[in-house]
């Protein structure tokens, strides 16, 4: 069952600093010129090319083909061909020897607990905290890009942590933390790692959440669906010329990750980034929703994110929230239950609503839920099923 906190300890945990909490709490110290363990680890970071050999964080590619020297990752559409030496796309994995190695593996640059209404999750074991790790790495090059300090590098240009899987697994036990979030960045270039901490993760009772673009080939998928119980996927728009010009990637496999996710059973919400300019149509809203009633039914949430001006984008402004309300309310009708909107403090679409009997069942101010009327998995007024993991 999931661990539910009381306010007091969640402000602790958040509003003191969550990140600072982990490090002071972790025995790793913050990261800095003065930790020794960093110090160790910083001495042997790579630079330049690919490394020559596999390093202390590299594990070998679960889904790779040959032939002769060459190699071809087969985890995610891209299928990045490599000679000896070459770098990926995602820059995590490179050809050493006619081998493909990941070298995002037991070196997360972020590791944080969160709760998990910031992933966002709410339907998933809400009020609960979460253990989340990232190391570098994306497989696409988002425009609008949140976390490109990372996403956008290489593993040996960042600092980082070793804390292989049976590390984050007994941290995230030791903090009687319920459940792993492999996020931030794009967790499908480190899926190595990211299978191998949910596995040991699933064995010693925790739960696996995924944080992804979906961007990811349909075998590795599967097999990582085994020990994932929930996630959150961008469907960023549902054009593929957006994808290609906003993302550098293509829609086809994103959708498909949403039939595989929803046909294993693994519990998932959307996440739709409204940018100015690119994903403010109305028309492409509702032929969205419309395929998502269709192949994946009403019970999804759908987040709407404003955006705001960053990274290549700092010239388009800030999503109106008319924009926003017009996109829920065209989600609504469509008939999805649950729709959201995000980034807009204090906005009554950040609450949860009974899709039967319409009243307020959460109310979210921040990450502080003051209105709690769901016991177990039902609305406390009308009785009805709402759909998620709850108890
Ligand atoms: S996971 Fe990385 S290396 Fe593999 S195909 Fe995708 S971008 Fe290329």
């Amino acid at each position: 069952m999931a661990k539910m906190i009381t306010r007091k300890e969640f402000l602790k945990a958040i509003g003191c600093g969550a990140t600072a909490l982990f490090w002071a709490s972790t025995g790793f110290g913050f990261p800095g010129k003065e930790n020794q363990k960093y110090k160790s680890i910083k001495g042997e970071i790579f630079t330049g090319d690919a490394p020559e050999r596999p390093w202390r964080w590299s594990k070998e590619g679960f889904y790779y083909e040959t032939v002769g020297d060459t190699v071809q990752c087969q985890v995610c559409p891209n299928q990045c061909v490599l000679e000896p030496g070459d770098r990926s796309i995602c820059r995590s994995k490179v050809n050493i020897g006619g081998k493909l190695y990941s070298l995002a593996y037991g070196n997360p640059c972020s590791a944080h607990v969160d709760p998990i209404e910031k992933k966002p999750l709410y339907h998933f074991y809400p009020r609960s905290l979460i253990f989340s790790i990232a190391t570098t790495g994306c497989n696409f090059r988002c425009l609008n890009c949140q976390n490109w300090e990372i996403s956008q590098k290489k593993p040996e240009e960042v600092r980082f942590f070793e804390l292989f899987p049976e590390d984050v697994v007994r941290e995230t036990k030791k903090r009687d933390i319920p459940s792993i979030a492999y996020t931030y960045s794009e967790p499908i270039t480190y899926y190595e790692y990211m299978y191998d901490t949910a596995k040991l993760a699933r064995n010693a009772g925790l739960k696996n959440v995924m944080v992804s673009n979906g961007y990811i080939n349909h075998e590795p998928l599967l097999k990582l669906c085994q020990y994932l119980d929930g996630a959150n996927v961008n469907l960023k728009s549902f054009e593929d010329d957006i994808y290609r010009s906003l993302n550098g990637g293509t829609l086809e496999p994103v959708l498909n990750t949403f039939k595989t996710m929803h046909r294993e059973g693994v519990w998932f919400e959307m996440t739709t980034l409204v940018v100015p300019t690119y994903v403010d149509k109305p028309e492409m809203i509702k032929r969205m929703c419309g395929w998502i009633l269709k192949e994946l039914g009403p019970d999804h949430p759908l987040h709407f994110i404003r955006f705001h001006p960053n990274y290549k984008l700092t010239r388009l402004p800030y999503t109106p929230i008319d924009t926003l309300e017009q996109f829920r309310e065209i989600a609504l009708k469509a008939g999805i239950h649950y729709v959201y909107i995000g980034n807009v403090p204090g906005h009554e679409g950040a609450h949860t609503y009974c899709h039967n009997c319409n009243k307020l069942l959460i109310k979210r101010t921040g990450y502080y839920m003051p209105d709690f009327n769901i016991e177990e998995g039902r609305c406390k007024f009308c009785g009805t099923l709402i759909p998620g993991r709850w108890t």
